[in-house]
């Protein structure tokens, strides 16, 4: 087995139950993607459009593609035709123009919130004192589905730094689900990348997103 794929197959193996592993497959060659694949990865997350039309061409449909990065209003269209889940909806306006592309497109979309837990000027996302309110908007749009939250935490090489912001996640992913909106189904709590997933596991993550854990080694 290839090195990739070598490690794919170890973190899924070593990840508890109930926590998936998403790839952050930017700027990653497709073949190293498809290597993934090969390993076991089943969930796929694009930070960029157009890169993405061309790893969905090359990998297929056989993964699941997640969006990830910050998702521009004029790349809205594309994203609905190419994306199964967008983890990273942040305001009403990017709610409303995703709604109104999936009804011309007779699709749902799944999607997450994404939280600036952290509150860093410099990061996209709602502030937490925005997400439940959010929450019910994006809940109640016809053409989108709320399946969680996703958070980067802190912009930092400490893994541990992003523990609090991690814990604030959960606890908002926990008091929408009590609130059982109809549009709702909180399924994924989207936090943890290379340096810090260990940590977001045990605050209650159920997806993680690798990138050099499983590229760079
Ligand atoms: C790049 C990226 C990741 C993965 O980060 P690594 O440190 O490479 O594991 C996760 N989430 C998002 C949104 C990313 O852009």
């Amino acid at each position: 087995m290839n090195a990739i794929a070598a490690r794919v197959h170890r973190l899924l193996s070593e990840l508890p139950a109930g926590v998936a592993l998403e790839i952050a497959a930017k700027g990653r060659p497709v073949e190293q993607i498809r290597a993934a694949v090969e390993g076991g990865a089943r969930l796929i997350g694009e930070n960029y459009v157009q890169e993405a039309e061309k790893a969905i061409s090359a990998v297929g449909r056989g993964v699941e593609w997640h969006f990830i990065g910050h998702l521009q209003t004029n790349k809205v269209r594309r994203a609905v035709e190419l994306f199964d889940v967008i983890e990273t909806v942040d305001s009403v306006e990017l709610a409303a123009e995703i709604d109104g592309r999936c009804a011309r497109a007779g699709k749902t979309m799944p999607v997450l919130i994404e939280v600036n837990s952290a509150r860093e000027a410099s990061k996209s996302g709602a502030l937490p004192e925005e997400t439940v309110a959010l929450a019910r908007q994006v809940a109640a749009m016809p053409r989108l589905r709320l399946m969680g939250l996703m958070t980067m935490g802190a912009l930092s090489a400490r893994d541990d730094d992003s523990r609090p912001y991690f814990a604030l996640t959960r606890k908002l992913f926990d008091e929408i689900g009590w609130l059982n909106l109809p549009g709702a189904d909180m399924k994924y709590l989207s936090m943890g990348m290379t340096d810090s997933y260990r940590v977001a596991v045990e605050e209650g993550a159920t997806l993680v997103r690798i990138g050099r854990g499983i590229f760079e080694g």
